[in-house]
């Protein structure tokens, strides 16, 4: 899982990803992330539920078209490019998606879900190679041949998630963007889909994204891990660094309520309890937005944005505190 690969596959400058919300103004979902993405890593995206994770990731490969900012992928600005380039851009990037139920549709076989993005591109358009080329997928996730008759809803959530980790990897992709991809899994099911994720990076040279609220799950997949907090990056580093020396004082109190498989710890141990009331991501100005919950704010936190800085080499955070 560890990668030493300093390649740049993906860079984020800047990132914004605004929706106008009638009548109430506008909604900042991403606003001004950075992040570089390197060859055959797993970068790590958590933070609470509508911190931006999901709209970021989906922004990033096009799903959402961005409000501003740059979006390079493999040297290239694909804000910017035309139609050709998109559809080089579309097959080089897949998403697997977080609800295994909704994201299949029930009217098609396995087969067939799996082969759309191949027959989309004109892959495999012989029926004999089509068959193969499905049955292959259907054996790199842990699935079988027969399974490809069958409809979705004869599967299992588990099962469920190997279809959809199957149709991405159809078009032979570098990059996948897995959108929470275990969050609605059984937890003795969760493992295996990451095990299997894990599996498929070393032999397939993937890169991933993956987005996720579960610490320790992200923990357990990530070379490095980045933390959003309204719609903005608050710390990033690595995997390693960030759970052994968390700085910002939003993943401080994250980190701090992963429960510990040790009943001796987890009996001592200090919780940093997030108070304070969540602000709001429409309209919001400047200054911290995690002012209102930080113990340690001060009057310039409420006025001025803090920039996301490297502290230590590869740590980065966004506070006054540095
Ligand atoms: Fe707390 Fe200020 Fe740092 Fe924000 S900038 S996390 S309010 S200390």
């Amino acid at each position: 899982m560890k990668n030493n690969n300093q390649e740049v596959l993906v860079h984020v400058e800047h990132l914004k990803k605004y929706f106008s919300v009638r009548k109430r103004g506008t909604l900042k979902a991403v606003d001004g992330v950075s992040f570089d993405i390197y060859k055959g890593e797993t970068l790590g995206l958590v933070g609470e539920s509508g911190c931006g994770k999901t709209t970021c990731g989906r922004t990033v490969i096009g799903l959402y078209p961005a409000t501003d900012g740059t979006i390079e992928y493999d040297g290239k600005d694909v804000t910017k490019i035309g139609n050709e380039e998109q559809k080089w851009f579309k097959k080089r990037v897949q998403m697997i998606f977080q609800d295994p139920y909704a994201s299949l549709d029930p009217r098609m076989t396995v087969g067939d879900i799996i082969a759309e993005g191949m027959d989309n591109f004109g892959l495999y358009t012989e029926p004999k190679e089509r068959q193969a080329r499905i049955n292959e997928l259907l054996s790199l996730v842990g699935l079988n041949k027969e399974h490809a008759s069958r409809f979705p809803h004869e599967f299992s959530g588990g099962q469920r998630q190997r279809i959809g980790i199957a149709r991405a990897l159809a078009v032979d992709p570098e990059f996948i963007v897995c959108d929470e991809p275990i969050s609605a899994l059984d937890v003795s099911i969760q493992a295996q889909v990451v095990n299997l994720l894990i599996k498929l990076q070393n032999e397939l040279g993937l890169t991933y994204l993956f987005i996720a609220h579960d610490l320790s799950m992200v923990k357990h997949i990530s070379d490095r891990v980045g933390v959003m907090y309204m719609g903005q990056m608050v710390e990033l580093a690595t995997s390693e660094e960030l759970y052994s020396n968390p700085q910002h004082p939003y993943t401080q109190a994250l980190l701090s309520a992963i429960p510990i498989p040790d009943p001796e710890i987890e009996r001592t141990k200090t919780v940093l309890p997030l108070e304070g009331e969540v602000g709001s991501p429409i309209n919001c100005g400047s200054g911290c937005r995690f002012a209102s919950r930080c113990k340690y704010a001060t009057e310039e936190c409420s006025k001025v944005t803090p920039e996301l800085k490297e502290i230590k080499e590869g740590h980065f955070a966004a506070c006054h505190l540095f």
